[in-house]
């Protein structure tokens, strides 16, 4: 090290102080932040990390010896290494509502019926106290293509076990699914390995 690079001691003690300063204001909101409450979790945006961010919560939530519900709105597959992992999990019902819809289909009154039917298997996951979690992935398109009524989804979630956490996942967020929620993360979209012609990868695509 040379001098000029020595670390002045004002500088340090100047540091010092704000690093005090900081932890005392960090210390005071974590006091003011004493309140339980099942939240409503959006995550959106276009870059990658959205379903598996929820399932990472989903995880989290069965550590602690939790219980989960998940229904996945437009993916009408089965072989998810998620599905394949947490459906034999004893705490977790697993839907898998696709059915033929996807962003694919032109068919709207095809597509709202099967939205329809798979809001029914859904809805009961929101009625149910003994579920601590609902994992409602891909909602977002159904809401966003008019498959299904957004002010009728809101008001089934306001209406949950006031403890029951529910995250929905997609692009495009309705503005009052983001008005509603509690927590609200945008994924940004800076590079996908998709673009340079790499497939989707087991174990981290699906
Ligand atoms: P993941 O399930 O990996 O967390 P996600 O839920 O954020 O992704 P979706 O829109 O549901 O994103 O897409 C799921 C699939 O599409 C995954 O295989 C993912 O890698 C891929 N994907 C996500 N974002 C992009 C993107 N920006 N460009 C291309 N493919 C993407
Ligand atoms: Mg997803």
């Amino acid at each position: 090290m040379t001098s000029d690079q020595k670390i002045n001691p004002e500088k340090a003690e100047r540091h010092k102080k704000r690093m005090q300063r900081k932890e005392e204001i960090v210390d005071a909101s974590i006091e003011r932040a004493d309140k339980n409450k099942g939240l409503l979790i959006v995550l959106t945006g276009n870059g990658k990390g959205k379903s598996s961010s929820a399932f990472g919560m989903l995880a989290r939530a069965l550590g602690h010896g939790m219980s989960g519900g998940v229904a996945q709105f437009i993916k009408g597959r089965t072989d998810t290494g998620e599905e394949a992992f947490f459906s034999k999990q004893d705490n977790v019902t697993w839907h898998v509502l696709g059915g033929g819809f996807s962003w694919k289909t032109q068919d709207l009154a095809a597509d709202t019926e099967k939205a329809e039917m798979g809001w029914q298997i859904a809805l009961p996951m929101l009625q149910d106290p003994e579920i601590d979690l609902v994992i409602l992935d891909e909602l977002t398109y159904p809401l966003k293509y008019g498959w299904l009524d957004t002010e009728t989804i809101l008001t089934a979630i306001a209406a949950r076990p006031p403890m029951q956490h529910v995250v929905i996942t997609g692009r495009a967020a309705p503005k009052a699914v983001i008005e509603a929620a509690d927590t609200v993360s945008e994924i940004g979209d800076i590079k996908h390995a998709f673009r340079a012609g790499i497939k989707a990868q087991q174990g981290i695509d699906l």
